[in-house]
């Protein structure tokens, strides 16, 4: 039997090529003109500039992908491992002795208690200070969630977030390590990824549909469906179809975000590292910073920063001009190195509505949502933002879907 999948952005991708690995006829169809949904590069003179994501953790699961579609990483540098987070300044670990010590205790507690806290409607906030003491919290898990979330941790849930990682029911058994560990970035950019797979599927005798934009009412209720789109468009096709959640789907908080790509002369990159998260309590305007060359050195001609700003903390980041989101990078990259040179370049690509906020409200309605028979979801609201849970979620409903057939 064939599967439809709507949307053809990674989640739709990587669905669409495990159902091909498993033997089933499959045909997308995608409302834009390309692959890809929210990832997307800007092929500059200086080097590919990513639109969503840039880089992702490597594992044995992708390098088989990237094996099977014929796709290059990028070569990493010496710096791609070294990562940091402020406090005061930059620093590898922002823990003092006695809050490392409080941190590990909570770290220890957890590992060794059966419950790990995570009612329903918890926030993440009240849950990691309670684990791993307020500075603990603050500067390693809402740092981190800030930057990967771009959420405001007050208002996140803990259970949602959470529950993949302690809960053992997703765990893959690992085949082997993969050849490049941590953050590795296609040769020239992300839609590198999302092109490769568009093709292999399509040499793969998928019918990738372009331009169509899918409604309730093209859905055949006996052939096997998968909505692979954001939280809104899946809201509203499930709205569409009478489904009782799909109204608040579609009403759920999303953030904005923006790049700030800042192009440097030649000469000495911003810091001895590959990226920089900032905590909310240091009151930077921006999220954290890249620093690409020093990531990946051969992709890019200079110096080339991205800048990360909007989400949770800072809502009106489209309605700035791109003038004022520079000054905003800028007066951060003051604050980070005490310097105060002008980019030769700068390029601002904006996402608007592209992360769902992980709040109590979207846990309730998955919890609660009741799907038609024939209807399976795949996106980044469903179980984590990053494309580390997107490939799992991927496999797992291929399997789901196998053994529905
Ligand atoms: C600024 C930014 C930086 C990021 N950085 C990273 C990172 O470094 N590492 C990482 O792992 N992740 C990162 N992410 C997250 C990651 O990029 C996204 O979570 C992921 O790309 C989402 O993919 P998706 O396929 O779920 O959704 P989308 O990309 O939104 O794809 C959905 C597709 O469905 C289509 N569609 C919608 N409705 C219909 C319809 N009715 N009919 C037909 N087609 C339809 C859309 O056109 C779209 O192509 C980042 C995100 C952003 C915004």
């Amino acid at each position: 039997m064939k599967i439809i999948i709507i949307g053809a952005g990674i989640s739709g991708l990587l669905s669409a090529y495990y159902l091909v690995k498993g033997g089933c006829e499959v045909e997308i169809f995608e409302k834009s003109d390309r692959p890809g949904g929210l990832i997307k590069t800007f092929s500059s003179e200086f080097g590919p500039m990513d639109y969503a994501a840039s880089s992702l953790v490597n594992s044995e699961v992708f390098e088989d992908i990237f094996n099977d579609i014929g796709l290059e990483l990028a070569t990493k540098g010496s710096l791609a491992k070294i990562k940091y987070i402020y406090r005061n300044s930059i620093r590898r670990w922002p823990l003092n002795l006695f809050e490392s010590l409080r941190f590990m205790g909570g770290v220890v507690s957890l590992i060794l208690s059966k419950d790990k806290g995570l009612s329903k409607g918890r926030s993440i906030n009240n849950w990691g200070e309670a684990f791993l003491g307020k500075a603990g919290y603050r500067y390693t898990l809402e740092t981190f969630l800030q930057g990967v979330y771009a959420g405001d941790g007050r208002k996140m849930s803990a259970s949602l977030i959470l529950s993949n990682i302690f809960g053992k029911k997703n765990k893959q058994p690992k085949k082997r390590k993969p050849q490049v560990r941590g953050s590795v970035m296609p040769l020239g950019g992300m839609e590198q990824l999302t092109n490769k797979l568009a093709l292999y599927l399509e040499k793969n005798s998928v019918k990738i549909n372009y331009n169509v934009e899918v409604s309730a009412d093209d859905i055949d209720a006996s052939q096997i469906t998968i909505i692979a789109s954001s939280a809104p468009a899946t809201g509203k096709l499930l709205k569409q179809m009478g489904v009782k959640e799909g109204a608040k789907l579609m009403a759920l908080d999303m953030l904005d975000l923006a790049s700030v790509h800042l192009v440097f002369k030649q000469g000495k990159t911003l810091f001895n590292g590959y990226g920089c998260l900032f905590p909310v309590s240091e009151g930077f305007n921006c999220l954290g910073v890249l620093a690409g060359q020093n990531g990946f050195p051969d992709e890019y001609s200079n110096p080339v920063e991205r800048w990360i700003i909007g989400g949770a903390y800072n809502r009106n980041v489209l309605s700035q001009s791109d003038e004022k989101l520079i000054n905003l990078a800028l007066v951060d990259r003051k604050k980070l190195s005490n310097k105060e040179e002008k980019p030769i370049a700068a390029f601002i690509l904006r996402r608007p509505q592209s992360l769902p906020h992980y709040t109590p409200e979207l846990e309730k309605i998955i919890d609660n949502l009741c799907l038609p028979k024939n209807l399976f979801l795949a996106g980044n609201y469903l179980g984590g933002i990053g494309l580390s849970a997107i490939i799992r979620q991927s496999q797992t409903l291929a399997k789901e879907i196998k053994a529905a057939e």
